[in-house]
């Protein structure tokens, strides 16, 4: 079984408590790899290497150079995406296809930064006065905190690590304690890039012995959190404590909404990705379905046909569609969400159950399950489930469908399925969502903004404007 070490400063190095705790297989139950257990000593070791780095040779080296590092990450990730691939899969028991596809779209993240790196372009403001010029410099923080939960370990990491070294800023990243290996393993590919030490530094551990002691740290000028929205209002009154600029991507139960003249086939097919994929262990899972009255019924028959269909079963076997719970407290969480939801008057008509039986492991698996004659009021369709379970709501008309839709504490995203240009524009204008999908779901890029309204989060990221986001803007006023 491989132990790791803390990466701080290009360095491996034992952690300050002289423990290490087990990384868990979600399928075999086994332990497969030890994690040094850092405390507040190991983040304040990493935040010093950080700062050091980013007052000395990161800031002296052109965006060019900062550039090139970044598209040589993303060289290295594509050339090493099997090994990255098996530490993340072994680490949260997602399929191994779909985290293979995202590692390789993760090494574009990387060129992309890279090349956005020498073009952050400031300004020259007209002023009216005479001789006096007004120049808008966009400068670096500092030292950014990366805090990451286990559902998409290194895709959420890079996002922020991108984001961060093209802007300037050296990161001290913490990933959830379920899934830190990965992050280790793509901390190898950093030393071999050429960063210089202390750019990229990586601290697996507790949310209460490194992540707050990290978003704590004076050193510390940003913090980018991606999590549950229980530890992201922690994290944003600790911000808030210590006035640090602070970015939350949290929680999501985001509506997929069906109108009768969609094309219910490829409808179908995109309401089981958006809630099955990853097992709905995902932040923009559609696991909201706001199905139009009159086609009810027969979209019910279709998604239930082909969610029977599912192969349910080992995520490193290829043809699995969906593989087990990452965790054993999120896997009770889900079972106890299905229990509260039959109680509550739900009907279930598909799943329900965990599955047992030497094909499916350690236990660990929970049938994809789908739920009708759900009212809005019920827990099941307010609160993030964070598994495979879908709940149906009925609408009337569009206006019916939009006051369903926004009717929810969270606003991460939403997904609509209708022929008319008239009905996708209204309702991508007043859909409270940070992302709204016409005709499709779940479709990310680096290039362009993602992030949530209302409580599911703060601050965008991904595209140009995340990486203003970890900039300061500078006001130079200049007299001739
Ligand atoms: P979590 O909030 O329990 O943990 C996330 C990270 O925060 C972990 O690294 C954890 O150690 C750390 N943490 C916990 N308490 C902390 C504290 N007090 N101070 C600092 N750090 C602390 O989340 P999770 O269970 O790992 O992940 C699931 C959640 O993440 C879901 O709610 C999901 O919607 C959300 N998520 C959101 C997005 C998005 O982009 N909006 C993406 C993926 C996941």
């Amino acid at each position: 079984m491989s132990r790791y070490q803390l990466f701080i400063n290009n360095e491996w190095v034992d952690p300050n408590s002289g423990r290490w705790f087990d990384s868990l297989d979600p399928f075999s139950g086994e332990a497969w790899a030890q994690v040094p257990q850092g405390d507040a000593v190991d983040v304040d070791r990493a935040v010093s290497a950080a700062a050091d780095a980013f007052d000395g040779p990161w800031s002296k080296l052109s965006a060019s150079d900062r550039g090139m590092l970044l598209y040589k990450l993303g060289a290295l990730v594509e050339r090493d995406a099997q090994r990255l691939a098996v530490a993340e899969s072994r680490d949260n028991g997602k399929l191994m296809s779909e985290v293979l596809g995202q590692v390789k779209y993760m090494a574009k993240y990387f060129y992309y930064y890279g090349g956005l790196a020498d073009k952050i372009q400031g300004a020259i403001v007209p002023i009216d006065k005479p001789g006096v010029f007004n120049m808008v410099r966009y400068e670096p923080m500092g030292v950014v905190a990366s805090i990451t939960p286990w559902n998409s370990s290194l895709l959420l990491t890079a996002w922020k690590l991108g984001t961060a070294l093209c802007a300037g800023n050296t990161i001290v990243c913490k990933p959830s304690e379920f899934t830190s290996v990965s992050l280790y393993e793509l901390a190898t590919l950093v030393a071999e890039a050429g960063f210089p030490p202390g750019v990229v530094n990586v601290i697996s551990g507790f949310g209460k012995e490194v992540g707050d002691p990290l978003i704590r740290h004076p050193k510390v000028a940003r913090i980018a959190f991606t999590g549950g929205d229980e530890a992201g209002r922690k994290v944003y009154v600790a911000a808030a404590e210590n006035l640090k600029k602070v970015s939350l991507e949290l929680g999501g139960k985001s509506p997929n909404i069906i109108f009768d003249d969609a094309d219910l086939d490829k409808a179908a097919n995109g309401v089981i990705t958006g809630i099955f994929s990853a097992g709905g262990q995902t932040c923009m899972a559609g696991s909201r379905l706001l199905l139009q009255e009159s086609i009810h019924d027969e979209f019910i028959e279709r998604i239930l046909k082909i969610t029977k269909a599912a192969k349910i079963g080992n995520p490193a076997e290829s043809g699995t569609q969906i593989g087990p719970v990452a965790t054993r407290p999120q896997f009770e969480k889900v079972m106890n969400y299905i229990n509260i939801a039959k109680e509550e008057g739900a009907r279930c008509v598909a799943g329900g159950r965990a599955l047992t039986g030497p094909e499916y492991g350690a236990g660990q698996f929970v049938e994809p399950t789908i739920f009708v004659d759900v009212r809005n009021d019920m827990r099941i369709a307010q609160e993030e489930v964070f598994g495979p379970v879908l709940s149906v709501l009925k609408f009337k008309d569009e206006e019916d469908a939009i006051r369903i839709g926004n009717d929810i504490r969270f606003g991460l995203a939403a997904g609509v399925w209708t022929k008319s240009l008239h009905r996708a524009m209204l309702l991508s204008e007043k859909l409270k969502a940070g992302t709204v999908w016409i005709n499709n779901y779940r479709s990310t890029s680096y290039t362009t903004p993602f992030g949530g309204y209302k409580d599911s989060g703060l601050g965008r990221e991904g595209g140009m404007e995340a990486v203003k986001e970890y900039m300061e803007a500078k006001s130079v006023w200049i007299s001739t």
